[in-house]
């Protein structure tokens, strides 16, 4: 593993903790919330809009039958059939006001004794019970229950759907007089369930006890079908016809992948079952949605967070690096840690009464050295001097990389004339030194010089002053053509 990679580990793994814990924290959120949204559907929003259909075509549907029921209980329709149907026009008002007022596509009363047919326009024909279309009547004779209710297809107006109660009139003994009733049209009914799919995004529609498609909203493409042979709906077809009990069914079934929730209730006033549908998947997409976004914002702060931590690392880093005691080319102690050391020295040389010596060194033309080779030629000169000082001084003394190409020696315990011999012998070894020999540097030998310049430090003498001294015997080896040691008395 390189140097970076094993420096940022730690990073990667905190990012890495971060990143999955933020998926984790998204994908459960996800299905936690599909689960509700699944729930919630089923077992609230589909019975509630259900619920909201059904009472509101409740109105439509048993308007009808109340207005058929005050019908066949008026007194003056069942004296004037026991009265022996004297004067049609009476008859004939009579429907013309109930059709007004109920705002009906037609009005009728059927005698059964004389099976006269009477309309608001007065009499409109007889019956007879070879004719089919007459059959109704025969039906209504013989039911069990006060009345019956079609839905037609008007044949007057032509696409409106008309929904016709059948009412039995009885005499005040009980015995069949005959029929009457209105029919209204039901597009109120089919605009209702329009507004309501486009609202919630549902279908809605009714079937027959048989399962035949009775009424849908106008979105609905085919007229003809029945729910158990259509797919899909043919898997749970059984049950909704099975459930004739006034109480809503929660049911799913499946067509190419989706799946599809389905709340069905029976209306005992029709004889239909009300279906409420809705695809799961396409209320699944807003959340889809809100989870693309979600993760977007979550991946875009933890990647803020992540470059936060790493710039804030990296400048942390860097600090450290500068303030480390060594320096990172030639491992020698680099200037400020040379300070604490120097002052150290000075104190220690107070007490011991013992002399202490500073000697500068700088490289002699190291600029066409780096000219010449590059300058990681000329680093790889830098490390190879550091190594030869290192070699040539005593263990007690201290060398620092005073800036690009000088260094700095400290000689404790030491005069100023061993201090130049130290020196001069360090010069030496420096000039008989073959560079190119550790530089992979194949063609010709690399020599160089370095000039130096020593003072010894005067007792309460300042660190600059010595300093200074130093580096005006530096001066003068310059001076005097390089590759020379001066002293500053
Ligand atoms: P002289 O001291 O003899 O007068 O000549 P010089 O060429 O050494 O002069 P000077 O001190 O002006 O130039 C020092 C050069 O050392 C300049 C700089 O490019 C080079 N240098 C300083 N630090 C580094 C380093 O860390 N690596 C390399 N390769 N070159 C360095
Ligand atoms: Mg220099
Ligand atoms: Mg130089």
């Amino acid at each position: 593993m390189s140097k970076s990679l094993k420096q940022y580990r730690l990073l990667i793994w905190i990012s890495l903790i971060l990143i999955l814990g933020f998926i984790a924290v998204l994908a459960t959120s996800y299905v936690v919330s599909k689960d509700a949204l699944r729930r919630g559907l089923s077992e609230n929003m589909l019975p509630i809009t259900g619920d909201n259909v059904y009472s509101e075509i409740q109105k439509d549907v048993l308007r009808p039958v109340f207005v058929s029921a005050q019908m066949a209980n008026d007194t003056f329709v069942r004296d004037w059939i026991l009265e022996g149907e004297q004067d049609t026009s009476q008859i004939s008002k009579y429907l013309k006001e109930v059709k007004a007022r109920n705002n009906a596509i037609s009005s009728f009363l059927v005698s059964d004794q004389s099976k006269n047919y009477y309309y608001p326009d007065g009499l409109l024909k007889t019956i007879k019970e070879t004719e089919v279309r007459d059959q109704w009547f025969f039906r209504v004779k013989n039911l069990k229950t006060a009345y019956e209710t079609n839905v037609d297809i008007d044949m007057a107006n032509r696409d409106s759907m008309t929904i016709f109660t059948n009412y039995r009139v009885l005499d005040y003994n009980g015995k069949f007089l005959g029929a009457v009733g209105i029919g209204l049209t039901l597009d109120t009914m089919k605009n209702l369930i329009d507004s309501y799919q486009s609202r919630f995004q549902r279908k809605i529609y009714f079937v027959d006890k048989k399962g035949n498609l009775v009424l849908s909203g106008n979105s609905f493409k085919q007229k003809k079908i029945n729910i158990s042979t259509s797919p899909g709906l043919d898997q749970i077809a059984k049950q909704i016809l099975a459930n004739t009990k006034n109480d809503s069914l929660h049911l799913e079934y499946y067509i190419e992948d989706e799946s599809i929730y389905v709340n069905s209730r029976f209306i005992p006033e029709l004889g239909w079952h009300l279906l409420v549908e809705q695809n799961l998947e396409s209320e699944l997409k807003p959340l889809q949605k809100l989870l693309l976004v979600n993760a977007a914002i979550g991946l875009a702060i933890t990647l803020t967070v992540i470059l936060i931590v790493l710039l804030s690392v990296r400048r942390y880093q860097k600090r450290i690096e500068k303030s480390a005691a060594t320096d990172s080319l030639t491992k020698l102690l680099n200037r400020q840690a040379f300070d604490f050391v120097f002052q150290q020295a000075i104190l220690d040389s107070e007490r011991s009464r013992q002399p202490l010596c500073v000697a500068l060194m700088d490289i002699d033309h190291f600029k066409k050295v780096n000219d010449k080779y590059g300058h990681l030629i000329g680093d790889h000169v830098l490390k190879e001097i550091a190594a030869i000082a290192r070699r040539s001084l005593r263990e007690s003394d201290v060398i620092c990389r005073w800036g690009g190409e000088e260094f700095l020696l400290l000689l404790k315990n030491c005069s100023l004339e061993k201090a130049t011999s130290i020196s001069e012998n360090l010069r030496s070894t420096i000039a008989a030194n073959d560079f190119s020999r550790t530089t992979d540097l194949a063609k010709g030998r690399l020599s160089l010089t370095v000039s130096m310049g020593v003072a010894e430090c005067k007792v309460h003498e300042t660190e600059d002053s010595v300093f200074e001294r130093a580096d005006v015997a530096l001066y003068q080896a310059k001076e005097s053509g390089r590759n020379s040691v001066y002293f500053s008395e």
